[in-house]
Order: C-alpha cells, then sequence, then structure tokens
C-alpha cells in the first residue's frame, strides 16, 4: 500500500485492513502524518498495561500461550512494586500458628466489612501458594534457623480472630518489593514475553463493550503507536499523586482508570484511600510499618505511647486507618512536635529500642532513608512522622478473575482485564492491612492472567471501529497549540490539585470542605483546557506526558471527590466528622462512579457478606 494513500485513512479503514491482512506478523505501517509524526501499527494476542508485580505476573501467564507485549512508561523495573518494603502476607505458620480463614477475617474485618467476602478467602487462601511459588522462582526471602521463610508481624494481622498479633508477613529484608519485581522481571524475559519500556498508554480501543487494544505514545520518539490485541490487560498501580504528601512514586498516576473511565468504565469504592500513618514529615517518603512489627513505638511530644488509648490491644500495629487517625487527633489536641508550619506538626517513631543489629539487618534501606534525608540514625534517634496518602482501595471493578465489570449487575466488557492496585476486586473494602497489596498483586494478577489467556483461545479479533488513535492524535496537538494566553502551567495546577485533596479530602472529611473541593475540581479542570506543552520537542517530551498524566489526576480527583461527599458515613479510610459512625443499615454497598463529562454519576453495588456477619471494629 503506498504511503500517500494510507495516510489518507482514517484508523477504522485501516482497522480494517488489518482485519484482512496476514496475521501472526508484527505490523507496523506508518501511517497519518502530523507534524512529522506517524502512527505505529502492531499487533499481539494479549496486551499488558503495565509492569508492576501484577502486570508481570498476568504476562507470566498469558504469555505461556499467548504472543503477549508488556507496557511500562518506567523501565520495568523501575516500577512501584520496587519501592515496597514490610513484606508479603500469607499464613505459612512457619514461626507461629496461622490459618488462612484468619488471615481472611482480619482482611474483611481490616476492610471495616466493605471487603467481598468470598474474594478475601481466595486471598488467603491462595496467598500461601503465591508466596512459595515465588519462593521456587528464586525470591530470596529471609530465613528462619531452620531455613524456612522467616514471617514478622503487621498491622491488623492476628491470631485466632484478633486475639493477638500474629507474624505472617514474609519479607525480604525492607526490599520485598523490589525482590518480587526482579524475580518476575526475569521469569518473564525467560518466557518470551515482549516488553515495550517507556511507552505511555493514553487510550483504549474500544467498540462498545469490547476492548481491541491501545493507543500509546512513545517517549524517545514521540510517536503514536496503535497496539491490537484480543485481550488488554490494565495494571497501571496507583495514583497516590493526587496529594500532596504522598509515598508513591511520580509515575502514580492513575492512568489506567482514568482512561477508562474516559471511555465509560464506572470505577469502585474511588472514596477510599489510604493514608499510612508514617511517611516522613514533610516529605511523605514511606517508614514502613515492618518497624513497628520489629518493635518501633509511636509517641507524642510528651513521650507517651499513645495508641495505648486508641488501640488497646494491637497498640502501633493497630489498622492504618485508624493509627492515621490518631497521629492527627494528637497533632490537633496540641500533642503533636511543632514543624515550621501548623500542617507540619508531626509525632515521633521510636525505633532506638529495636536495636541495631535487627536496624541493619531486617531494616536497611529504612536505616538509610532516615540518615539519607533527615540526617538521623533510627539506631539512636527518634524518626518524625506523619500521615502520608499511601494506596488506592478503589479502582477499576473486576469480578476474582480480573473481569471488568460494566455495572453491578454481573455484566463484564469483552477482552478487558484489571489487576493490582488500579484494580478493585474487591479484597481491601474501606482499607488496606499492610502487606496485603503485594498479596493482591500476585494472587489477582495471576488469576487474571489465566483467565485472559483461556479467553483469548476463544475470542475473536475486535478492532474495527476506534478513532482512538486519531484523538489521541488531536488533543497532543492541541496540547502543543494552546494559543490563549497566559496559558496556564500544568505544574501549577498539579500543585492545586494536590493542596485540595490534602486538605479536604485526608484523613478527615467533612461536607463543607468536601463541597468545596469538588467545585475547586470544577475549576481546575476547565483550566487544564488552556495548559499548553512549554517544551516543543518531540524527543523525550516528558513535558508532555506529565500534562497527559495531569489529565488523569485531575479526572481520579474529581471521581474520588465526588464519591466521598456522597457517602454519608464514616468507615475504614472515609472519616466523616459530619457523619462520625458506620451506617451498615444504608451504606454497606460499594460505590461506582461513572465520568459523564463534567458530572460524576454515582450507583451502588452489593457488598459479598458470606462469611462473617459485619461487626464493630476493636483492636
Ligand atoms: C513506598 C511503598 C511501600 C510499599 N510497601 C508495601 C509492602 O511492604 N507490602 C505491600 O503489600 N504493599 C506495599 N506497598 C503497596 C504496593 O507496593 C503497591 O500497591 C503495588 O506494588 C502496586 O503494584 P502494581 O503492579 O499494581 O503497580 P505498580 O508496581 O505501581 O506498577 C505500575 C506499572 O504501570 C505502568 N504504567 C502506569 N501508567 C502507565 C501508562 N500510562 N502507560 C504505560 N505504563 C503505565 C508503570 O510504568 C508500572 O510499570 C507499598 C507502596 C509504596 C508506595
Amino acid at each position: 500500500m503506498c504511503l500517500q494513500k494510507a495516510s489518507q485513512m482514517r484508523s477504522a479503514t485501516l482497522h480494517r485492513f488489518l482485519q484482512k491482512s496476514e496475521p501472526g506478523i508484527n505490523f507496523i505501517y506508518k501511517l497519518s502524518i502530523f507534524y512529522g509524526e506517524v502512527f505505529l501499527i502492531h499487533e499481539f494476542d494479549a496486551l499488558v498495561i503495565g509492569a508492576g508485580g501484577a502486570g508481570l505476573f498476568a504476562a507470566l501467564e498469558a504469555g505461556k500461550n499467548a504472543k503477549t507485549a508488556v507496557f511500562s512508561k518506567v523501565h520495568a523495573i523501575r516500577s512501584h512494586t520496587g519501592a515496597a518494603q514490610g513484606g508479603i502476607g500469607a499464613a505459612l505458620g512457619n514461626v507461629e500458628e496461622d490459618k488462612p480463614e484468619w488471615h481472611a477475617f482480619d482482611t474483611v474485618k481490616g476492610g471495616d466489612y466493605l471487603v467481598d467476602q468470598a474474594a478475601a478467602m481466595i486471598l488467603a487462601e491462595e496467598a500461601v501458594q503465591a508466596v512459595y511459588d515465588l519462593e521456587n522462582r528464586g525470591l530470596p526471602f529471609n530465613r528462619t534457623p531452620e531455613g524456612l521463610i522467616d514471617q514478622r508481624r503487621f498491622g491488623g494481622h492476628t491470631r485466632n480472630f484478633g486475639e493477638s498479633a500474629v507474624r505472617r508477613a514474609c519479607y525480604a529484608a525492607d526490599r520485598t518489593g523490589h525482590m518480587i519485581l526482579q524475580t518476575l522481571y526475569q521469569q518473564c524475559t525467560k518466557h518470551d514475553v515482549t516488553f515495550y519500556d517507556e511507552f505511555q498508554v493514553v487510550d483504549v480501543l474500544m467498540d462498545g463493550t469490547t476492548c481491541g487494544g491501545i493507543v500509546a505514545v512513545e517517549l524517545a520518539t514521540g510517536d503514536i503507536h496503535v497496539f491490537t490485541a484480543k485481550a488488554t490487560l490494565f495494571a497501571t498501580g496507583g495514583f497516590g499523586r493526587m496529594f500532596k504528601i504522598t509515598s508513591n512514586a511520580y509515575a502514580n498516576t492513575g492512568d489506567g482508570p482514568a482512561v477508562l473511565a474516559r471511555r465509560g468504565v464506572p470505577l469502585e469504592d474511588m472514596e477510599f484511600f489510604q493514608f499510612h500513618p508514617t511517611g516522613i514529615q514533610g516529605m511523605g517518603i514511606l517508614i514502613s510499618e515492618a518497624v513497628r512489627g520489629e518493635g518501633g513505638i509511636l509517641r507524642n511530644k510528651t513521650g507517651e505511647r499513645f495508641m495505648e488509648r486508641y488501640a488497646p490491644t494491637l497498640l502501633d500495629l493497630a489498622p492504618r486507618d485508624m493509627v492515621s487517625r490518631a497521629v492527627i487527633s494528637e497533632i490537633k489536641q496540641g500533642n503533636g512536635i511543632r514543624g515550621d508550619k501548623k500542617i507540619d506538626d508531626y509525632v515521633h517513631l521510636d525505633a532506638t529500642g529495636i536495636g541495631r543489629e535487627t536496624l541493619n539487618n531486617k531494616l536497611p534501606e529504612i536505616s538509610s532513608f532516615c540518615r539519607t534525608y533527615l540526617g538521623i540514625d533510627p539506631v539512636d534517634d527518634k524518626i518524625p512522622v506523619q500521615p502520608t496518602a499511601h494506596y488506592a482501595m478503589g479502582g477499576i471493578p473486576t469480578d476474582v478473575n480480573g473481569r471488568v465489570r460494566r455495572d453491578g449487575h454481573g455484566n463484564f466488557y469483552n477482552g478487558l482485564y484489571a489487576a493490582g492496585e488500579c484494580a478493585c476486586v474487591s479484597v481491601h473494602g474501606a482499607n488496606r492491612l499492610g502487606t496485603n497489596s503485594l498479596v493482591d498483586l500476585v494472587v489477582f494478577g495471576r488469576r487474571a492472567g489465566i483467565h485472559l489467556a483461556d479467553f483469548i483461545k476463544h475470542a475473536d479479533r475486535n478492532n474495527g471501529k476506534s478513532d482512538a488513535a486519531e484523538e489521541a492524535k488531536n488533543k497532543i496537538a492541541g496540547l502543543f497549540k494552546n494559543k490563549k494566553q497566559p496559558s496556564p502551567r500544568g505544574v501549577d495546577l498539579t500543585d492545586k490539585m494536590q493542596r485540595i485533596m490534602m486538605e479536604d479530602i485526608g484523613v478527615y472529611r467533612n461536607g463543607p470542605d468536601m463541597e468545596r473541593a469538588v467545585d475547586a475540581l470544577r475549576e481546575l479542570r476547565k483550566a487544564y483546557a488552556n495548559v499548553r506543552v512549554g517544551d516543543t520537542n518531540k524527543a523525550f517530551n516528558t513535558d508532555l506526558l506529565e500534562i497527559l498524566e495531569l489529565e488523569n489526576l485531575l479526572d481520579l480527583a474529581l471521581i474520588t471527590a465526588e464519591s466521598a461527599k456522597n457517602r454519608k458515613e464514616s468507615r475504614g479510610a472515609h472519616s466523616r466528622e459530619d457523619y462520625p459512625d458506620r451506617n451498615d443499615a444504608q451504606w454497606l454497598k460499594h460505590t461506582l462512579a461513572c465520568l459523564e463529562n463534567d458530572s460524576v454519576h454515582l450507583s451502588y453495588m452489593d457488598v459479598d457478606t458470606s462469611l462473617w456477619e459485619p461487626k464493630a471494629r476493636k483492636y
């Protein structure tokens, strides 16, 4: 086909052409030239967006039988999973008695009963095999003197349905996520999975309720690529970058959920965003719960171990939502330690009782963070900490096989899957327990990969009716051309959004603040229409990619604020000053939020409470 002719084709026509072409070949056609730009078209069986733990596990399974490509906007092994420190929870019972049933119960109770209980049971039961699977694939876990995988304590994990803390977290020093990522990446490269590193996915090819692939921008060249496939799985991780103080990497901008939301996919339980109680003051860099698991203690300005008043049984190892509220309450009552500004007030994490040997051997990264960022040694000095935005409990709604839900009535998209932090199965409910995200990645990443591989065997290719590539091209061209003067700079809008989210949709919330936040976020979304990309280069244009990420964050911030404003109760991480109690009669239900231009349409879905009756949480 001659290039001029191809360049006049609309992408729908192009896809029809591709369908008639020889199968099994990785097509690369240069089409539709714009500002020196081309679309490059590729064909696979399966696409996995995201190379964190969830994406890599899914790719390993899918790659066994299907031609699979994995995309990552950063190099694969720089995915945020690599920053996970403390551990992966599994009831191995290596150090003391433990059972998957106890793990499932803790998960349900920790999630303030918004967890789908059968899914939590799958998580806890399959966690055991998943950890041994990782061990067999070469993951170097810490060992007991007998040579078994060692285990330590973590928040909210208990023996015998809440009796006392249990050692359930399997760990590789405080580099557990790093080791998982390295292990899975090696396995993927061994099994012929194709990696597209530094490709940023900007849209999906949706034809009604069927997903036929994705559109991506290549960082190195600025080219727009179209990838078609029978099945696409999103594993793009979290979106803590909505908030000013966060433990999340710069790449955690919620691209997957936002791209899908703009194509009509509902998002589940977005109001539940976890604040981890121990981020380094002012920076948000995470000090793992493993420090408290090894004996670290939270203290207020008088040196009091204040968790004795908030959670008499589990103390510093109560679930994160409770500990974060306790820290903020202490600060509000004037028991915090004074920072430069009031917003900087903090408490101390006292790790001095742990001892040099354990700190060096089991928490080396944390110790080095303290020396690098704070100039202190945790062996002798207390660590200044404050709550930091950490984990998205909500996201793309899926069943236990990763299939994306269209609604709350059991309908699904064809060929569209999600797993990991960007998904909502839902096993974390209103508050995730520490170590349960890494379990979620390997258990549900694997399950989604298996289901997807099976789906591909029987599915037809469907990429006929989407103009997403042209739309992406026009959107990007618009961001370069924006003429309005002065154009807002993306960085100003980012800062405003992060402050609104931190102040009004933070650990404590109330109606008037959230109302104000929603209005302000709407204004920011309007202002976004005038944003202009400063850097006019095509190659390595990170300015452009960050501005595309900002759109995603703004959309998710609005959905989060609207979902939170409408939930008139306090549950897990959603704590309202004007509705301080949990209200099961009216609110024991999942939120489903659909973005429709400037508004968010909310509906609700039943919670699976088939195993345990919801009860008040006491720790
Ligand atoms: C500092 C820190 C410590 C943690 N410690 C623990 C712990 O000890 N235990 C635990 O259970 N959990 C922990 N967590 C949580 C856990 O690490 C994360 O929830 C989990 O790793 C997320 O994995 P994921 O596979 O979903 O996504 P990620 O690992 O975040 O990977 C996302 C992937 O998607 C790609 N991507 C995103 N957008 C695009 C796009 N537009 N185009 C192409 N690619 C894209 C990224 O490049 C990346 O490859 C921690 C989190 C943090 C931040």
